[in-house]
């Protein structure tokens, strides 16, 4: 059963008067208890994605085509109303920085019974008791102390479990998490997401987990959607990817990281950067780095399914039948 479904949608930006489309066709979707990983260097749309699902676009952009459905519910004609409850209640989220999640002024205690009141009903006293309970339930020790404390008493590690606390508090349908681990050491990393995998299988939540690491998707996902310039070019599960990355930016992805654990950002294997907004290729927006583009790429390739399951599907004309003799003939 899918918690979201992203159907064909479209996010444009509006730069001096002229339309861009940011995100173009992008269609996916993540089930109860499921995580999809969502990869690409910087600038290829991961964020953009992130914030068209919680209905929270910079005031230049806007959903201007297909559809994003939570939990029945149709984000892109809700009011501002819903999406704050629908933020508040339905989507938990976990960003890279916990700070700018946290108010310095108020104790973490407060911040995560705050929540609790407002959206599940709960009175001050019900509140606070629940809210304990969930800092235990992330592994915050002395929780009851703690609850206290104020963000700026704990370490990275302790704040971004606070986060988690915070992003669960309404048992919410989705979570989000935007790179949640980046800015932490690597065993707290690790801690960090076999906690939020914890919460994901007991809570029955889907994740999106945007992340430029492979080695978390590795060990972390369960199907992995890999963006480029706004486009989804190939979605896949974990598995086939590794074995058998179909899209040529995957592919330079994959030999580019001899290690897992290497970080996306890293990239110096494939030439060249992702294009700025405004300069994107009409067609094919990988065309300029591919060593296989043709005449055919300068028309933006259909989504089409490859390898053995119908879940593996690939944005590139090297994959449509008749597609490289069209363009050389
Ligand atoms: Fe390369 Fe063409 Fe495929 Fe784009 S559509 S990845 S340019 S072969």
């Amino acid at each position: 059963m899918s918690v979201l479904s992203v159907d064909n949608l479209r996010t444009s930006l509006v730069i001096g008067g002229v339309e861009y489309h940011a995100l173009r066709e992008i269609s996916l979707s993540v089930a109860e208890g499921e995580t999809l990983a969502v990869v690409g260097e910087s600038g290829c749309g991961k964020s953009m994605l992130a914030m068209s699902v919680m209905g929270l676009l910079p005031s230049v952009a806007a959903i201007t085509m297909g559809h994003v459905t939570l939990d029945a519910v149709q984000i892109e004609a809700a009011s501002e109303s819903v999406m704050e409850h629908i933020r508040g209640a339905k989507i938990g989220m976990v960003f890279q920085e916990p700070m700018t999640a946290l108010n310095p002024v108020l104790t973490v205690g407060e911040q995560i019974a705050e929540p609790l009141r407002d959206h599940l009903g709960l009175s001050k006293r019900e509140a606070r008791k629940a809210a304990v309970a969930l800092m235990e339930k992330v592994r915050i020790p002395a929780a009851a102390t703690r609850y206290n404390s104020y963000p700026h008493e704990f370490s990275g590690g302790m704040r971004q479990r606070v986060v988690i606390a915070l992003a669960i508090a309404c048992r919410p349908r989705l979570l989000i998490a935007d790179e949640p681990t980046t800015a932490l050491d690597v065993t707290v990393q690790r801690q960090i997401l076999d906690l939020l995998d914890m919460l994901r299988t007991e809570g029955k939540m889907g994740m999106l987990l945007i992340t430029h690491n492979l080695g978390t998707v590795a060990g972390h996902a369960d199907r992995v959607a890999v963006m480029y310039g706004g486009d989804l070019v190939e979605s896949a599960t974990v598995k086939e990817l590794f074995r058998s990355p179909a899209h040529p930016y995957s592919r330079a992805l994959l030999a580019s990281l001899p290690r897992v654990d290497r970080d996306l950002s890293e990239l110096a294997s494939i030439p060249g950067r992702v294009p700025a907004l405004i300069n994107m290729p009409e067609g094919c927006r990988f065309i300029d780095r591919c060593p296989h583009a043709m005449e055919r790429c300068h028309t933006m390739p259909p989504s089409v399914a490859v390898g053995e399951s119908q879940a593996h599907s690939v944005r590139c004309w090297l994959h449509v039948q008749g597609g490289e003799d069209a363009a050389e003939g």
